[in-house]
């Protein structure tokens, strides 16, 4: 339901549940975030409030300058801490925002791989999909794309990689994303309401996007593999 990505130089969790308390107003059923940290990918997910999330935060803290977080409106899968956003398959995590029509042909192909998804959610078997190409030596961007170009349906996402802590890429087809474009910071966010207070320099995402994102550099295809050129806009924070 709510998206929130963050490649800064200040810890990522703070930011993240800060950003989720903006997106709040979507309504939610359970939140969760993930970080990397020293290369290893981990993650926090809660049911019902953020304040459930925040409590496990302090109890469990999760340090890491490179993170993603999702707030979930739960369409596939009932609510609860294990169908809750971030996925993580292997070296990959994924928020999403949206549905997958054809993620039951996914699982099918996953079964015959010998791979059993964790959850019921549609949102899994793209984390599983992107961990599947990367076994079979695909660099992350890659797998992201080849898994991207088969999905059905609605989707925004993010995706967060072990061992990458530079690195983030976001994805968009019939939900919106943005970008947020900070100084030596980078942002992802599925509004611009969850990014306003962090810059106001956002570049929206078009139909079939996907974008490469450092601290230092955010690189935008669209849906034929070509560098696409997006109107960064300016807006205004002190509405
Ligand atoms: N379809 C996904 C799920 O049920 C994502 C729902 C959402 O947009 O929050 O987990």
């Amino acid at each position: 339901c709510g998206i929130i990505g963050y490649l800064g130089s200040h810890e990522a969790a703070p930011f993240l549940v800060e950003a989720l308390k903006r997106l709040e107003y979507r309504g939610y059923d359970s939140a969760g975030i993930a970080t990397v940290h020293d290369g290893v990918l981990d993650r926090r997910r809660a049911v019902g409030k953020l304040v459930n999330l925040s409590d496990l935060l302090v109890h469990e803290p999760l340090a890491g300058k490179s993170g993603i977080g999702h707030t979930r409106w739960a369409t596939h899968g009932e609510p609860s801490t294990r169908n809750a956003h971030p996925h993580k398959a292997g070296p990959v995590a994924v928020v999403h925002n949206g549905i997958i029509e054809n993620y039951r042909e996914f699982r099918a192909e996953l079964r015959d791989l010998g791979v059993m998804p964790a959850t019921e959610t549609d949102s899994e078997t793209i984390a599983l999909m992107v961990e599947h190409y990367m076994s079979r030596g695909d660099c992350p961007r890659d797998a992201v794309e080849r898994t991207v170009k088969r999905l059905e349906g609605a989707f925004a996402l993010a995706f967060l990689f072990e061992g990458e802590e530079d690195l983030m890429i976001a994805a968009r087809k019939g939900s919106p994303l943005a970008i947020g474009h900070g100084d030596g910071e980078n942002y992802v966010g599925s509004d611009a309401i969850a990014l306003a207070p962090l810059t106001d320099r956002i570049t929206y995402l078009e139909e079939g996007d996907m974008a490469v994102v450092t601290r230092t550099s955010v690189e935008i295809r669209d849906a034929s593999g070509a560098l696409a050129k997006r109107e960064m806009k300016q807006i205004k924070t002190d509405a």
